[in-house]
């Protein structure tokens, strides 16, 4: 078993009779020992440990006072603190439960009440871990498209709120890109559906490829994508959109596929303080975008302008015609 404990004590000599005791038993494959709170909770930031055992009475850095800097991290709540203390110690054992210790021994102690105590709060401490591992599998599904393995839609209206709210109350940059794949139908059509879905896993590739790590990448439904880009005006998400039609537009596929020629439609828009309708309006914004770059012709990028609704895509690409590649049969 490779699991470890941290023995904090002032008597070498305890400390010596707990590491041999639960040596007998096999309990742990490592052991750390400290002097006092202090040495100990440097100890336990180099190392992390499956479970502590630690005096009250000591110099220095007593046992409460390193209770109290446990508590100052939420990262080391999970590992069990059993305090020893001596046997008529009544306020003291209940001072050092209240302020988080998990269990308590006292003094001298029972051999095997000390193996006793420390298996049982190991298997604890196994469950828990088990429990926060699942919950956290959970989460991630909840919050994952299953088929692109992007956030789901759920997920990306939580985080636009959040990003909303940000930049409302910082005036932070912020945009918002809604991706549509042009013409998806006639892939499912011509290919079928299973080969839709390679398309489609194909096309987040594309788009979580062109983004930065604190970009947030989602499939907002169908064959429609979403990014949502803090820090980025309007200007910087136009050029990540353009870049992500270019990357559309350039995937060559192979196999059954191998002729088709996708193109994206994209809408831009950023958010601005008169926004008062909120994330529904912000997204209505970059929607509307989206739709004039459809009825212009598809494969191109087109923002929201609150003056006038502008096409972009002719001004980056220096003038050149969209044109719409389907898939031939
Ligand atoms: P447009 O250029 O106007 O966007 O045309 P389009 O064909 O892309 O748009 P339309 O909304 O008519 O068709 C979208 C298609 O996407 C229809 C639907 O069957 C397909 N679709 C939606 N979800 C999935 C999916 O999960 N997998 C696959 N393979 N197809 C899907
Ligand atoms: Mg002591
Ligand atoms: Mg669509
Ligand atoms: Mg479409």
């Amino acid at each position: 078993m490779s699991s470890s404990a941290l023995i904090i004590d002032d008597s070498v000599t305890v400390r010596e009779q707990i590491i041999r005791t639960l040596e007998s038993f096999n309990l742990f494959s490592r052991y750390y020992e400290a002097e006092d709170g202090l040495e100990g909770f440097k100890k336990l930031l180099s190392s992390p440990v499956d479970i502590i055992l630690c005096d009250l009475e000591m110099p220095r850095i007593d046992g409460f006072k390193f209770l109290n800097m446990l508590k100052s991290r939420p990262d080391l709540q999970d590992v069990p603190v059993i305090i020893l203390t001596g046997m008529i110690d009544r306020e003291r054992k209940i001072k050092g439960l209240e302020l988080g210790a998990s269990d308590y021994i006292t003094k001298p102690f029972d051999h095997e009440e000390l193996v006793a105590r420390v298996k049982i709060h190991l298997k604890i401490k196994k469950l828990q871990d088990e429990l926060k591992r699942s919950n956290e599998l959970l989460l991630e599904l909840s919050n994952t498209d299953h088929l692109t393995g992007l956030f789901n839609r759920r997920y990306m209206m939580d985080a636009l709120e959040k990003e909303v709210q940000r930049s409302a109350r910082r005036g932070g940059n912020l945009s918002l890109i809604i991706l549509d794949i042009d013409h998806f139908k006639l892939v499912n059509d011509n290919f079928g559906h299973l080969q839709g879905d390679v398309v489609l896993q194909k096309v987040a590739l594309q788009l979580q490829g062109e983004l930065r790590n604190y970009d947030c990448a989602a499939r907002y439904g169908g064959e429609e994508f979403v990014a949502i880009l803090p820090d980025s005006t309007l200007q910087e998400a136009l050029f990540v959109a353009e870049r992500i039609r270019l990357a559309i537009a350039g995937t060559r596929f192979s196999g059954t596929l191998a002729e088709v020629l996708l193109t994206a439609s994209l809408g831009v828009a950023s958010f601005s303080p008169d926004l008062t309708v909120g994330v529904d309006g912000f997204i209505k914004r970059a929607d509307d975008a989206l739709y004039r770059a459809k009825a212009n012709g598809r494969n191109r990028v087109d923002f929201f302008d609150p003056e006038s609704a502008t096409d972009v895509t002719d001004t980056l690409r220096g003038g050149t015609t969209a044109t719409t590649v389907i898939p031939s049969t």
